[in-house]
Formats: structure tokens, sequence, C-alpha cells
């Protein structure tokens, strides 16, 4: 421990970036699907920024109670305020908090990253939407009362309750739009969804731009699949397609690896050589605008099956590439980051490969 830290010191020398701190993350047994997550989440900066304003702000408010967001902040703040530049911290009440909220990931098993950070989104906004609530509700009647229970009160005058978009929402949410065609009376039913991240199908040497148009390709629902049209009012034939109609400003792809496989009767890891790009245009499948993402972080899966294996991360932070492995953090080149795209053959002795992929908006051009 703390040799890496001090060798990555070493070679950043006068470049180590002021302010900024790398820091391993200890295993706790099988928690790397944790850590490599946490790391990407780290290096995500405005994702980070809004965590520690919001852990600072809440310090002030006296007692606030554990629970995920805080032990994540908490953690963050832990990370950035070190004197020392590099080193391990050992992430261990977060772990714990999370072992405690979810019994999936109590056990010491390989677990699912991308299972985790879908998890971890949607905890920290039910808990930025319970406290929301509950401000509204204190705020409405005596401040200096604290409210123990009674209905959550709408709004009085009128204004129609919009959900709540909190700072997780405004770094990862899109809406993606879900069209249907009916064939007989050309009527287009849309149906917006929101969210976090895109999983996709992949294809044996391909690369996200290729998934992503199959991912918004149409599709016609026949034969047993047809579609009810409400103006026909009967089952039709028909065409269906998902755009996306609001991009995120953080962009996580995540590439759908394990898949199941009926003949075998479990899942199998598709070691796929699918190429990422540094740079990603997002053009096909967005109406008349050009949004450019840039890659800032890989969760990348180790290991040839879905239920053993391990997690490592890469995070791009001030223009140097860094590779985490739980305690360890190495800086490497840019053009490691395409020996991790996958296999052009099926059996490889190479089985690191790219499973979530953070892109983060570099500003749209039309
Ligand atoms: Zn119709």
């Amino acid at each position: 421990m703390g040799a890496a830290g001090s060798k990555l010191e070493k070679a950043l020398g006068d470049q180590f970036p002021e302010g900024e701190r790398y820091f391993g993350l200890e295993n706790f047994g099988n928690t790397c699907y944790c850590n490599s997550v946490l790391q990407a989440l780290y290096f995500c900066v405005p994702f980070r920024e809004q965590l520690l304003e919001y852990y600072a702000n809440n310090k002030n408010q006296g007692d606030p109670e554990e629970n995920l967001l805080t032990c994540l902040a908490d953690l963050f703040t832990q990370i950035s305020s070190q004197k020392k530049k590099t080193g391990v911290i050992a992430p261990k009440r977060f772990v714990q908090r999370v072992k405690k909220e979810n019994e999936l990931f109590r056990s010491y098993m390989h677990q699912d990253a991308h299972e985790f950070l879908n998890f971890l989104l949607n905890e920290l906004v039910d808990i930025l939407e319970k406290e929301s609530n509950a401000t509204k509700v204190s705020s409405e009647t005596s401040p200096s009362k604290k409210i123990a229970n009674g209905p959550c009160h709408p709004q009085a005058n009128g204004i129609r309750k919009e959900p709540l978009v909190t700072w997780v929402h405004k770094s990862f949410q899109g809406i993606l739009t879900n069209e249907t065609k009916c064939l007989r009376c050309e009527t287009v039913t849309a149906r917006d969804e929101t969210f976090f991240d895109l999983s996709l199908d992949i294809e044996q040497n391909s690369s996200i731009t290729s998934c992503l148009k199959n991912f918004s390709s149409t599709e016609t629902l026949n034969a047993e699949d047809k579609f009810f049209c409400d103006k026909c009012c009967s089952l039709q034939e028909a065409q269906k397609r998902m755009k996306i109609k609001k991009p995120p400003s953080i962009l996580v792809i995540h590439l759908k690896r394990f898949k199941y496989i009926e003949q075998l009767g479990r899942y199998k890891k598709l070691s796929y050589r699918v190429v990422f790009p540094l740079e990603l245009k997002l053009s096909s499948t967005v109406n008349n605008s050009d949004l450019e993402y840039s890659l800032f972080a890989v969760v990348v899966h180790v290991g040839s099956g879905p239920n053993h294996g391990h997690y490592v991360s890469l995070v791009k932070s001030h223009n140097h590439w860094l590779f985490f492995d739980d305690e360890s953090v190495e800086m490497i080149d840019e053009s490691t980051v395409q020996t991790f795209f996958g296999s052009a053959q099926e059996y490889s002795s190479n089985t690191d490969h790219g499973y979530i992929l953070f892109y983060e908006s570099v500003g749209g051009k039309s």
C-alpha cells in the first residue's frame, strides 16, 4: 500500500493537477464492482461537485440522518480533503450502508457493476426527493416545528406538481421517445421515458455508433406481436422505434456483455470487440442536432464468465488517463484504452472488456 501511490506522484511530478486527489479504494471481499463505479463517479466532475456542495450545505443543518447519500458524500469529501495527493482509502461505511440497504449486495459473491450503479443513482434520487418533500412540508408550517407525520400538501395555488429534477437528474437523465406508427391509419403514438443510462445490445466487431444505430432502428410489429391502435380500435401491424429526445449531459452506456443463452440455461459473457471512441458524436439519433461527447471513464469487467471475475476502471482526469484497480492507481497511456475494446476472436487471453462507458457532453453544435 502507498508504494503505488508514490509511484504515481513521481510519474505525474510537476504535472500533478492542483487540488486533485487520486486514491485507491480498499476491497472488502469482492467489492470491486462498487470500487470501480465509485471511481468513475468521483471523476464525473459535475456530479462530484454537486455532491460535495450538498455535503457542505447539509453539514450546517445539524443532524443529517445517515443514508446512502450522506455516506457517499462523506466518502467523496474524505478523498478530496486528503492532505496527501495519493494513497488508499477504505470506503467501509459506504459499503456497509450498501449492504444494509440492499440484500442483493450483501453476499461476498461477484456482483454486477451496472446493477449497482443503477441501484445507487435511483437510491440517491429517492433520498433527495424525500428531503425535498420534507422541506416543503416544514416550510409550509412553522419553521421551528419538526413535522412528524401528516399528509404532504400539494401546493395550494393550483400549480401542477411537476416531478422533482434533482442534481442527479441534471447530470444523468435523458429522455427517450418510443414512437409507434400504425401501418393502417399511420397514426404515430409517442411515449416518453426517462433514463439514467442506455443499455445497448452488442455485436462482434462493431462500434458504439453502430450499436446506437441498432438501438434506434425501426422494428416492425406483426404476426403475434401486433400493436393495439387506439384509432383503429384493433390490433394492427406497426412500426416502432426509439429515439433519443433529450440527450443527457453525462451519457452512460452499458454494453450488454452478459447474455442469457437458452440452450446453455445460463448467462454467458460476450467478449465481442466493440470500439468505443474517445470522442463520440450523437447525430443520427437526435433530431437536427449534433452533440459531442468525450469519454472520461470506463468500468472494465475482467474475466471470462458472468459469475466471477473482477472490475477495474479507467478514468480521465486533467488530460491524464489513470487505471484504478481497488487499492492501486497507475497512470496509463491514452492508447492503452483501446486494449479494452474486446476480442475479435472468441477465445482470447485478454479478458478485460469495457463494460460501462461514461461520456460527458462537450457542448452541442448544430
Ligand atoms: Zn391505426
